[in-house]
């Protein structure tokens, strides 16, 4: 008979020839167990996904109550789904104005896919910018606005019309024009390591848009639910998109996403033609019930105001002399190593003891620090220790 590992590689669908293969039967809070008890530190959040932890006690209820009253109704956009209703209501309370008009999908991708539709649909133009080294998700759509050429070469002929420009640099945002419908940006990169922009730069990057009449779409997949200190990173520069992407951490760990844009943008989907954008599972029940709750939590509870001072202690305990520099914003860390193997040998290492980290598409030596936003500054500490070992125990192997 096969193990469960073994009919893993051989009836899942792989992505990769290296994966984790982590078999976890449990996790709560800051923490995954494998089946021999082990218990392994979170500091991935699943790709800064569970931002509450994971089954956090009013997400499991919430998910538990919808059940109990139905689960799909029909497709998207038909019938008045009190979660969905419930759940938009509450999104469009702490978003700024004009951006009341909530499209809910399934993932990242598809907010990406959306709102890039919605873009030419608004401006009627076609023609897209992006960053280098930007990560958007992987379907065709976003794979043409990804700023990588690796993962695309493979999969060409991809979207015609997409220019690419380098992330934070002001001259560049000469390339938006009249004809550009959208910029879509990750507020903060994530995928390239955590690139932080300026604030200038930001700036900049509004009023560009807005002499153009280009929407400016802010990725906000990962450094959104207040990863980053603030609810949504666009905040740290008093901007704010024409649409807004938003998955990852919006459900409390069930598969949700939005692309989230005023009212007036958003009509035009429903129009010319009709049914201009449709998705049969969009806003399922289950995942809105669980953001709301996973929303109520992270307001009540505030948690986002102490990522701040996390950040300090994470930079605190970090420090070794194989650490060359410590990048990004709040709990969506990058700890820059010297090459891949490094970063492999520190994570496999940490993996051993207990700590799970990671690494990132577009920066192969670095390490991904974004744990749940409710560790605790004991947690830090144990974890760094753990990391400082590991590049301690890998200066000894190379002497
Ligand atoms: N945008 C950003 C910034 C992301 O980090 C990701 C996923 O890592 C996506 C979009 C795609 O999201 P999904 O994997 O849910 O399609």
């Amino acid at each position: 008979m096969l193990s469960p590992r073994q009919l893993f590689l051989l009836n899942t669908a792989q992505t990769s020839p290296f994966p984790r293969l982590l078999e976890i039967e449990k996790a709560e809070g800051m923490y995954l167990y494998d089946y021999s008890g082990k218990r392994y530190m979170d500091l991935v959040s699943g790709f800064a996904v569970s931002n509450i932890g994971h089954r956090h006690p009013r997400v499991v209820q919430a998910i538990k109550n919808q059940a109990d009253r139905y689960l799909h109704l029909t497709v998207y956009g038909e019938f008045v789904q009190s979660p969905q209703v419930k759940f938009a209501e509450k999104l469009c309370s702490i978003i700024p104005r004009p951006l009341s008009s909530v499209y809910f999908v399934n993932s990242g991708a598809e907010a990406t896919e959306g709102a890039m539709k919605l873009a030419k649909r608004f401006t009627g133009r076609s023609d897209l910018v992006a960053c280098i080294n930007s990560y958007h998700g992987s379907t065709h759509g976003a794979l043409s606005v990804m700023g990588n050429e690796y993962y695309k070469q493979a999969y060409r002929p991809l979207l015609p019309g997409i220019r690419f420009i380098q992330f934070n640099r002001l001259e560049d945002l000469e390339q938006i024009n009249t004809e550009t419908a959208a910029i879509i940006m990750e507020t903060i990169q994530g995928e390239a390591g955590v690139r932080t922009p300026d604030l200038e730069y930001m700036q900049a990057l509004r009023k560009r848009c807005d002499e153009t009449g280009t929407l400016l779409i802010l990725d906000e997949i990962q450094t959104g639910f207040g990863r980053t200190g603030k609810l949504f990173a666009f905040e740290h520069y008093q901007i704010q998109p024409d649409i807004l992407l938003l998955a990852k951490g919006m459900g409390g760990g069930m598969p949700i996403g939005a692309f989230i844009s005023s009212i007036e943008i958003m009509s035009v989907l429903k129009e010319n033609p009709i049914l201009g954008h449709i998705t049969t599972f969009g806003g399922h029940p289950l995942s809105c019930a669980a953001g709301l709750a996973n929303l109520e939590v992270i307001l009540e509870e505030n948690l986002f105001k102490d990522v701040d001072l996390k950040e300090s202690f994470f930079r605190k305990h970090l420090q070794h002399p194989e650490i060359k520099e410590i990048r990004g914003k709040g709990l969506m860390l990058s700890i820059q190593l010297s090459n891949f193997a490094q970063v492999e040998y520190v994570s496999n290492y940490c993996s051993e003891k207990g700590v799970i980290i990671d690494w990132f598409l577009h920066c192969d030596h670095a390490m991904r620090i974004a744990p749940p936003l409710i560790i605790s500054e004991a947690e830090i500490k144990s974890a760094c220790q753990i990391i400082i070992e590991a590049l301690d125990s890998w200066t000894k192997k190379l002497q």
